[in-house]
């Protein structure tokens, strides 16, 4: 199937883009390589891809003229986003990125003849502060991040009937493993304890728990959604581990796999935080046989490898 990666410069797209190829797609990957981390980590893996003969096009879903890029295109993911809790991040590049940029793209792709399938990775934001319920339950996001991806999920679900082409939300749970964002905690514990630095910990996210998912477990299922399509459409599903790891727990596990102790500074609570998150996946069992069987160390060590290979800003 021709098929389009959007957001497939960054971590979990750039992995996706290079699975669907192996499972026998033709795959295209689109990116407008945005600032929000450190851009050669983004051209690394649009080198990486190209290599591959995947080509990314470099066009901002939010401002660019769409049409060339989806000529023929049967299946589209669409990961493109601006993620993250950081403060620092402008709530405009949320609303610009991740509901602008969904807009334009349905848009772009409606009346698109070709065009079968249409899968959109959300997040276990939308939930609010505790994610560990079924996909039907009431969303109550606590960050502009998730109030984003909450309406980008409205809005595809909307589109996609009248298009008469059929949509699957996938709501992703922290993803870590190689090529993660930097200013993730896993990689972020994992560049401080090989440097020997302090690291910063929000107040009180000690205790916070997640469902630390390793990003091969997530792609396989990803890739999956779109080979059982009619079986996934419509259809909203938490990809995640089923488990629940704290804060605390991961950076014992990150001091071990680096063998070096990891001292904390400590930084004000941040707002939009959630609190625990631990994916419910019978319906992902059900549709997909989902299965995720990385274990959080095995995981850890690769990314430390990861890490290690690479300068990360
Ligand atoms: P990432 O930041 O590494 O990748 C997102 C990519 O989208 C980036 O390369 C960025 O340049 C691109 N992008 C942003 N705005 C764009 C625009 N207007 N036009 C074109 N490209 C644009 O993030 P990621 O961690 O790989 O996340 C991928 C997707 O998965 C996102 O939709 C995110 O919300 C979702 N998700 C991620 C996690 C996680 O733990 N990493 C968890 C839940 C959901």
């Amino acid at each position: 199937m021709r098929v389009l990666v959007t957001g497939a410069a960054g971590f979990i797209g750039s992995h996706l883009a290079e699975a669907l190829a192996d499972a026998g797609h033709d795959v295209t990957g689109l990116d407008a390589l945005t600032g929000y981390y450190d851009r050669s980590l983004k051209r690394n893996n649009v080198d990486r891809l190209a290599a591959r003969g995947i080509e990314t096009a470099r066009l901002d879903l939010a401002a660019d003229p769409l049409g060339p890029v989806l000529d023929g295109i049967e299946g589209v993911y669409h990961l493109a986003a601006q993620p993250g809790l950081s403060p620092e991040t402008d709530r405009r590049a949320f609303v610009r990125n991740n509901v602008r940029a969904t807009e334009r793209l349905l848009d772009a792709l409606a009346g698109h003849p070709q065009l079968r399938a249409f899968l959109f990775a959300s997040s276990s934001s939308v939930y609010g502060r505790e994610a560990t319920a079924p996909e039907d339950a009431a969303l109550a996001p606590v960050s502009v991040y998730g109030r984003t991806k909450r309406r980008a999920e409205a809005i595809v679900r909307a589109r996609a009937e009248p298009e008469r082409w059929d949509s699957c939300v996938l709501r992703l749970f922290s993803v870590y493993g190689p090529r993660e964002r930097p200013d993730k905690l896993i990689p972020k514990a994992l560049r401080c304890a090989r440097r020997g630095q302090a690291f910063p910990l929000f107040e009180g996210s000690e205790h916070h728990r997640r469902s630390f998912t390793y990003v091969g477990d997530v792609v396989e299922g990803l890739v999956t959604a779109l080979d059982r399509f009619p079986r996934c459409a419509g259809e909203v599903i938490n990809l995640g581990a089923p488990s629940s790891t704290s804060t605390l727990r991961v950076l014992e596990r990150v001091a071990e796999v680096v063998g070096r102790p990891l001292c904390i500074e400590r930084r004000p609570a941040r707002p939009g935080d959630q609190q625990c998150t631990r994916a419910c996946i019978e319906k992902a069992r059900r549709l997909l046989g989902f299965a995720p069987t990385t274990s959080l160390r095995d995981g850890i060590v690769r990314e430390a490898d990861w890490v290690g290979r690479t300068r990360i800003g």
